[in-house]
Formats: C-alpha cells, structure tokens, sequence
C-alpha cells in the first residue's frame, strides 16, 4: 500500500522530525493523522473498530502516529526496540514498511519507572501473542507523557483505552472498580503490589489528590486538537 497523503491541505503545526522521507519536505501534512492515514489508508477519526482485530490495528496505528510528532526516535518513544518496531509495522501495516526503517533509530530502554508500569501490565495479560506484548510496553512508555493517558497514546477519547485494558489486561483493569484515571490506577496498583507510596492517607475522599486519581478525564484527543490548530491558523490567515 502506498502512503495515502498528498493531497492533505493542512499546514503542519509541529516539528516534522519524526516523518519518514516519503512524508517529509511537504509542509500541508499534518503529520498525526498524516502518518495514522499512511499506515492504515484511512482516517483516524473514522476508523471503525468493533472488529477486535480492526480495533488493535486502529490503537497501534494511533500510538505509532502520536508518537512520530514527537521526534525521530519513533521507536523509543513508542517504547519499543528498534526490532519490535519493524516487526510490527511489517506484520500490522505492511505498505508502510520505509516508516520502520526510518523509525528504528537509537533506542533507549525504558527507564525504571515505565518498566515498572509495563511489568505490572506484562503480569495481567489476557491476550496471547506479541499485540499484547508491545501494548504492555507502549502503554507504560505513554505513561511517562504528561497528559491524559488516552490522549498520549493518540486514541480518541477515554473509553479506547478502557476497552484496550480490559481486551488486553483484563485482570488489572477488572480491579478498577472506581473508574479510576487509568494512569493513577497503575500506580494505586504498584503501590499495593509492591509496596511503594502514592497515596498520603488510606481514605480517598479525605486525600488532596482525589482529583489527580478520580478527575474527569475527557478532552479533545491530540490529533483533533491539531485540526482544530491548523482550522485556526487557517482561519485566521482568512
Ligand atoms: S485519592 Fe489519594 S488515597 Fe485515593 S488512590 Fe488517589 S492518592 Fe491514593
């Protein structure tokens, strides 16, 4: 399948580093859905997904593209190894595969912390196979961005992460009985698994966090907040 992207009419708002060269050089690519398109043929807020199949093609396509607006260690910051990366663009978007080689780059392994996180996922999978794998890893590096989870991982909205848990790792997400946000969820998790301290009192409703833990969680997903942007810009050049 060849890149479908030369007739976006979007000026790029972002750093376009983490384009493979097919992409680069074309300031009218808006690179998230640019990429999210090139890999799957389609857009990303159309994508449907009740197939489970079509569902993890839509995630993985989603974080890959939120995470090559960020720079050109694509693998890294999808937190996986350069060889995970080719595997998966090949074996999941095969049109795709000059994305893999631009994308493998110098990766760093992931610090302690989303280790942590992806070996706590790695521990309560329900899927067999290597989706689940790289999503423990993927996920846990998301973790370490500074928004919404969902949004970090380029979904559309909260509830794709919800069904991504619960399709993927199950029996962790069955434990969050009260809809925590997933990412406090995760350290609620490790702390009660290994003893570590997030939480300053036993009681919620009576902690100063309970916002950080129990707060709304919807928002625009980055890849519309970037139509918006370029919808403004555009706009406001008249
Ligand atoms: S609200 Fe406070 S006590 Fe409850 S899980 Fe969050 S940090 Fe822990």
């Amino acid at each position: 399948m060849t890149p479908v992207v030369s007739r976006e009419l979007v000026v790029n708002p972002q750093p376009a580093s983490g384009l493979p060269p097919s992409l680069r050089g074309n300031r009218r690519v808006q690179p998230g859905p640019a990429i999210y398109r090139a890999l799957t043929g389609g857009d990303p807020a159309q994508a449907e997904t009740k197939n489970d199949v079509r569902f993890d093609r839509h995630v993985l396509a989603s974080i890959l593209a939120v995470a090559a607006t960020e720079g050109d260690a694509v693998a890294g910051q999808a937190g996986l190894s350069g060889e995970q990366l080719t595997t998966l663009v090949s074996g999941w978007f095969p049109g795709a595969y000059d994305f893999a080689v631009t994308w493998r780059g110098d990766v760093e392994p992931l610090d302690d912390e989303a280790a942590m996180v992806r070996d706590l996922l790695m521990a309560n999978r329900s899927t067999a196979g290597d989706v689940g794998r790289w999503l423990a890893a993927m996920i846990a590096r998301r973790a370490m961005e500074p928004n919404h989870l969902w949004e970090d991982l380029g979904l559309r909205d909260r509830s794709e992460l919800s069904r991504l848990l619960t399709r993927h790792f199950a029996p962790l997400a069955s434990r969050n009985t009260r809809n925590m946000r997933w990412k406090r969820f995760f350290y609620r998790m490790l702390c009660e698994d290994d003893g570590f301290v997030m939480c300053t009192t036993p009681i919620c409703t009576q902690c100063n966090d309970f916002d950080l833990c129990f707060g709304d969680e919807s928002g625009e997903s980055r890849m519309a907040d970037r139509r918006r942007a370029v919808s403004l810009q555009a706009a406001a050049r008249g």
